[in-house]
């Protein structure tokens, strides 16, 4: 029976662990952190249920729902997730509907209109380069400089011109029908634990199938023979221990790799930090789950109220949200300190009158250093090229992180399944 290790336990390297097992392969999964996860994972303090970042499960493919349905059982709630953005003190449809156009004055909203006319012939011709000459293209420049720009700037940390088109997924692109960007696939949340109850569920399954999970344990190197990777050498708290292995997959960031394999990587990944606030009353985000806010005054991206996920991430008579707040690792707003990453959230919303401070019970600050691959413009060449300088024949990338493409849970997982498929075709040939 072949041995095959799996680096990070995220939703990738778990999927893909599940897959081995149910393939016959024996599996050793190596995960850094005390828990399993990745970036699904949640924060229970108290009686309160975070998640680090929104996250719900969204697909239309019958596979992965029928998956995610057998794992949460009676544990599953169907969910509508519902968008809005803010802006100019006011809570506004996302996305837009027909009549939010006639609130523009009337040369405007006219505008707009014949511009969106334009965009439906333009969404057959070819695509552009850049995230903002594709958006005013399909939109006009009316609807990008007020939905769009302001947001994807603050979001992506790079302007729109040098963001590669490949970001303009149909969800942004306004539709004029007040329906969230994932209402026309099947969502699902679990009903206690939070996003990361999926996760953990996954890992029981994967050490009921034999498998092995090693947590607290970093890749320390590997050693290889003719391009193959034959040991991996971890560190654990019990010390350094090496395991043997016919084949890898990792899912774990890319510079990471790089750097075991000596090598340079020279793409971006955008971090992000989660500012949990726990907050006595009802609802605090009117009718949406979601809501997103463009402006560059205001230091975070998104806000998302737990308890709309599921009643049971908020004890009774409270609420909480999840706050967003993108930036580089290492730069002004990472090395803020908690406290004052915190005061500062609070002051802003107080500010815009979406929360008052006397509520406020108390608040958790996470950062996540790699969160979002930054797709510039050039990034499709570059990252082909590098992952082809790898050239070690039994090491498979796949996730969001290993490789390198804003992936979704769903879409991960998918990656991870691809990853075993090359893994035993390769074995085969
Ligand atoms: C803010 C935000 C919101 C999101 N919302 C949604 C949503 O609504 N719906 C959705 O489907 N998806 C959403 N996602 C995406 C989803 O979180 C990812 O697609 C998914 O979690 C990716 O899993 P992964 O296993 O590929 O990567 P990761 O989760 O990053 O897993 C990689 C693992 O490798 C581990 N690791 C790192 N270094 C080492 C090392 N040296 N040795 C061993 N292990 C290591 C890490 O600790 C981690 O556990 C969101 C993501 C973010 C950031």
């Amino acid at each position: 029976m072949k041995n095959i290790a799996v680096m990070g336990a995220g939703v990738t390297g778990l999927y893909s662990s599940l897959e081995l097992l149910k393939r016959g392969y024996k599996v050793v999964l190596i995960e850094a952190k005390s828990k399993v996860g990745g970036m699904a994972r949640s924060v229970i303090d108290e009686d309160f249920t975070f998640d680090v970042g929104s996250h719900v499960i969204h697909t239309n493919d019958p596979k992965y729902k029928r998956f995610i349905s057998d794992l949460l059982g009676d544990d599953l709630l169907e969910k509508n997730i519902t968008a809005k953005t803010y802006f100019d003190g006011k809570f506004h449809n996302f996305p837009p509907i027909m009549r939010d156009i006639f609130h523009f004055r009337k040369k405007k909203a006219l505008r707009i209109f014949f511009a969106l006319l334009k965009g439906r012939v333009n969404q057959f011709r070819r695509k552009k380069p850049s995230f903002e000459e594709q958006l005013m293209f399909l939109a006009g420049r009316d609807l990008y400089e007020t939905y769009f720009e302001g947001y994807t700037a603050k979001f992506w940390g790079i302007s729109p011109k040098n963001l590669s088109s490949e970001w303009v997924p149909k969800r942004v692109i306004p539709r004029f029908t007040g329906r969230s960007a994932l209402a026309n696939e099947w969502q699902a949340y679990p009903k206690h634990g939070g996003i990361e109850a999926i996760p953990q569920k996954m890992a029981k399954n994967i050490e009921e199938k034999g498998g092995i999970i090693h947590l607290n344990a970093k890749l320390k190197s590997v050693q290889e023979k003719d391009n193959k990777v034959t040991i991996i050498a971890i560190e654990t708290n019990g010390g350094e221990q090496k395991i043997a292995c016919d084949g890898v997959i990792f899912t774990i960031p890319l510079p990471l790799i790089f750097e075991i394999f000596g090598k340079k990587f020279d793409l971006k990944y955008r971090s992000m930090i989660f500012v949990f606030l726990k907050l006595k009353g009802t609802e605090i985000l009117p009718d949406t789950t979601i809501c997103f806010f463009p402006s560059s005054k205001l230091p975070f991206t998104r806000l998302y109220e737990m308890a709309k996920y599921s009643p049971l991430t908020c004890p009774e008579g409270y609420t909480s949200l999840g706050v967003e707040i993108p930036c580089f690792y290492q730069d002004k707003s990472w090395n803020k300190k908690d406290d004052d990453t915190a005061e500062e959230v609070v002051n802003y919303l107080e500010n815009e009158k979406i929360i008052k401070r006397e509520n406020l019970k108390g608040y958790i600050v996470q950062k996540e250093r790699y969160s979002y691959p930054i797709p510039t413009i050039e990034y499709y060449q570059k990252i082909e090229k590098l992952r082809a300088s790898l050239k070690i024949s039994n090491l498979h990338l796949a996730g969001r992180m290993g490789y390198f493409k804003y992936l979704d849970m769903c879409d991960a997982m998918e990656s991870g399944e691809r990853a075993v498929n090359s893994l035993i075709s390769s074995h085969e040939k």
